[in-house]
């Protein structure tokens, strides 16, 4: 699985990293979320809620 944040859609909200910490991370610098640990979607079983629930639909997942 693939997992990346579209910067120019992100509002930095925190939903992401609300729902999924292990993986997501608002920067506070920056305002935006980064993927810190792409590899743990495998297993986290959060991903896929974090994508629902991104209120700018952010975040795209491949399979
Ligand atoms: S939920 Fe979406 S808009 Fe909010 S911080 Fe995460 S990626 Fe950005």
């Amino acid at each position: 699985m693939e997992i990346s944040v579209d910067e120019d859609k992100c509002i930095g909200c925190g939903a992401c990293e609300e729902i999924c910490p292990m993986v997501f991370h608002v920067d506070e610098s920056s305002g935006k979320s980064n993927v810190i640990d792409a590899g743990a979607c495998d297993f986290a079983d959060c991903c896929e809620a974090a994508e629902e629930n991104c209120p700018e639909e952010a975040i795209i997942i491949k399979e």
